[in-house]
């Protein structure tokens, strides 16, 4: 299919490649999980495929296959971790819809009685409390399967 090529330089291609650091709660061997560094709400992760691609238009469709037990484990580790009501799971393609990091990912995003989620990627979380919550989520999988 036609269109921007993916771009190796983006964010999240350094972050799979070790290059900037990240909050990793989960990884295995086709997909990353870790902590959105400017949270929509407590707990807001992100899953990303291992293959490179820009987003849903480019992909492969088994890359697919690969990430959905990931953002399944995660939206079950994050509810119980968190003691959420419920957890809304995003995904934004191209600039127009909301898109601003170029590489394939998954919104991982909690839910809380009475909690507005904040705006999208606005505002920086501390790194440690994002280290914190890290910490719960991974805890938190060890109890799913
Ligand atoms: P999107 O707009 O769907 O492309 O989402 C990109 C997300 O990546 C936003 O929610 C940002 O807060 C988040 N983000 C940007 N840079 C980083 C980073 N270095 N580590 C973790 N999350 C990031």
């Amino acid at each position: 299919m036609q269109g921007t090529p993916y771009d190796p330089d983006n964010i999240f291609a350094k972050i799979l490649r070790g290059e900037i650091p990240s909050h990793a709660v989960y990884e295995d061997e086709h997909t990353l999980a870790f902590m959105d560094v400017m949270p929509q709400s407590e707990g807001h992760t992100l899953v990303i495929p291992k293959t490179p691609s820009r987003n849903i238009f480019d992909a492969d469709p088994t890359t697919f296959m690969w990430l959905m037990p990931t953002v399944q484990k995660i939206a079950k580790a994050s509810k119980k971790a968190f003691h959420a009501n419920g957890v809304r799971v995003v995904q934004f393609n191209e600039a127009g819809s909301g898109q601003t990091v170029f590489h394939l990912h998954f919104h991982v995003i909690p839910t809380y009685d009475g909690v507005e989620l904040k705006l999208h990627a606005r505002q920086q979380e501390d790194g440690g409390h994002l280290a914190h919550n890290a910490e719960m989520i991974r805890e938190a999988l060890k109890f799913i399967s």
